[in-house]
């Protein structure tokens, strides 16, 4: 059994009164971790460390605060296997999964270590009397919340910028999967961050979360996760008066038009849900297939489907349910579907004959003859589900596209350059990608309506975690 403690100024904090939780693999359902639970004492003892090393962090040559943060980066990926093997026994990834999602850590670090010199003010011509000028400066404390489908790549999204800008960090990483956000503190104390810069606290939402994210001396939080806790966290942060950063869910479209290469479109698409086990805020779970090849896509995309192995064998497409409420909260919607009249082309409620062992593993599971009314089509599942809704025009697909509450994502499937453009332009959603659904550590990342507001990723989120000074001098 492993143990994990919060991480609090450059050393393990383990304070003897303190609960723990006791988090499975999703792959066995056994016990693996022992997760000390903090609460508003530790995330106090966190913030006052923070606040001692933002004195010395602020004004580190920005030169040798980006070589820190490479190096991290360099460590991160030395560490590949320990960090790929501890997210994948935490969160139920297949083995696969781990090497992809530390490349990505990696490479934030090394590109926000590369931007601590740059885009950090402009002149402004206010005529020659005058040099005017802007600098972003970093806020102070910046809380970081995260949930359990992605930990180290979702830890180092928010930390890597928020450090590159010159702030000091909390992070709070979901109960369920502590492990890669403490090991990833560790390593940056051996890369030469100084004690107090970034520091983990361990526990629940309820307790450590809400510690953190009400903290009178937090200045900004950047929160990943559900719908109700950005709710719940934006009215704290509407009182305190603070900035946020909200990275929620979605329901995102992924469309094939006529013209696409249709076995690129099927490789991409069946990806696009089934990567993490569709525990994937950006995943494309709503198919919409122009209706000349709809049979044509649902056919083949089945087949490709039934083709996936579910486990944990190095061989694994598909992993475990992270959480055994998030289990039995996707198996709720097979009935849901049915009743809505969804026609089930593979997967569903009948897990009957698999080898899968004790694992909590969902079946990957397609509806046909969806419609944009059913709630499978409009409440994000988080599970390797997807309904597939045939269109006629250009128009319809990009009506039904918009017709969500979510605007995370979207993937388009067109030879048609100025259609891809058109549609592009027309969906209201942050990060659409065309003949592909991959992500981009280098694009700004981020939702539309109740998917979010703020951005990480690229170079936006460096400046989400600035303040813009003006200084106008008269000469
Ligand atoms: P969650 O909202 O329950 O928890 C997320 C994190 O917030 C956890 O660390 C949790 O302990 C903490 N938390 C819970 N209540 C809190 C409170 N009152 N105050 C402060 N912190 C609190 O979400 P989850 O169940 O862990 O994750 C799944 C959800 O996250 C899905 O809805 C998914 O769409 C979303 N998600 C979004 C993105 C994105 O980038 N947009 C990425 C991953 C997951």
């Amino acid at each position: 059994m492993k143990k994990f403690t919060h991480f609090i100024h450059g050393k393990p904090f383990a304070d003897p009164k303190a609960s723990i939780f006791v988090s499975n693999c999703p792959h066995s359902r056994r016990a693996v971790a022992e997760i000390a639970l903090g609460d508003a004492e530790t995330v106090d003892r966190s913030i006052r460390s923070n606040l001692e090393a933002f004195a010395e962090w602020r004004d580190v040559e920005p030169l040798r605060r980006g070589r820190i943060l490479i190096d991290i980066g360099r460590k991160i990926r030395e560490s590949a296997d320990m960090l790929g093997k501890l997210d994948a026994e935490q969160a139920g990834k297949v083995p696969k999964q781990g090497p992809i999602e530390v490349e990505a850590a990696a490479q934030y670090f090394e590109f926000y270590g590369g931007l601590t010199t740059l885009d950090m003010g402009a002149v402004i011509n206010n005529g020659s009397g005058y040099h005017a000028f802007t600098m972003r400066v970093p806020y102070g404390a910046i809380g970081v919340v995260t949930p359990w489908n992605v930990p180290l790549n979702q830890s180092a999204r928010g930390i890597a910028p928020a450090l590159a800008a010159g702030n000091v960090v909390t992070c709070k990483p979901s109960e369920y999967t502590s492990g890669t956000a403490v090991e990833l503190a560790k390593i940056a104390v051996e890369c030469g961050l100084p004690p107090g810069v970034l520091n983990v606290v361990l526990g629940t939402g309820a307790e450590c979360g809400k510690a953190l994210v009400s903290h009178p001396d937090i200045s900004k939080v950047t929160f990943t996760g559900s719908v109700r806790t950005g709710q719940e966290i934006g009215h704290i942060a509407a009182d305190r008066i603070i900035p946020l950063t909200l990275e929620l869910g979605g329901k995102s479209a992924n469309i094939i038009f006529e013209d696409a290469d249709i076995d690129l479109a099927i490789k991409g698409s069946l990806a696009a849900f089934t990567s993490n086990a569709g525990q994937i805020c950006s995943a494309g779970s709503r198919l919409l297939v122009a209706r000349p090849i709809y049979d044509e896509v649902v056919k083949k995309i089945v087949v490709a489907a039934r083709k996936l192995k579910i486990g944990s064998s190095d061989d694994a497409d598909v992993g475990a349910i992270t959480t055994e409420d998030q289990f039995r909260r996707i198996q709720g919607f097979f009935a849901i579907a049915e009743k809505d009249g969804a026609r089930l082309e593979c997967g569903g409620a009948d897990m009957g004959e698999k080898d899968w062992g004790d694992g909590a593993y969902i079946p990957v599971t397609i509806y046909s003859g969806v419609t944009p009314t059913m709630r499978i089509a409009r409440e994000e599942i988080f599970g390797p589900v997807l309904g597939i809704i045939p269109f006629d025009t250009e128009e319809d697909a990009i009506e039904i596209a918009n017709d969500s509450d979510y605007g995370l994502a979207a993937g388009l499937w067109t030879e048609n350059l100025r259609k891809a453009h058109r549609v592009a332009a027309s969906i209201d959603a942050g990060y659409i990608t065309v003949n592909h659904y991959d992500p981009c550590v280098l694009l700004p990342f981020g939702g539309f309506k109740k998917s979010g507001y703020g951005r990480e990723k690229g170079i936006e989120a460096l400046h989400h975690y600035c303040q813009i000074k003006s200084i106008n001098i008269k000469l």
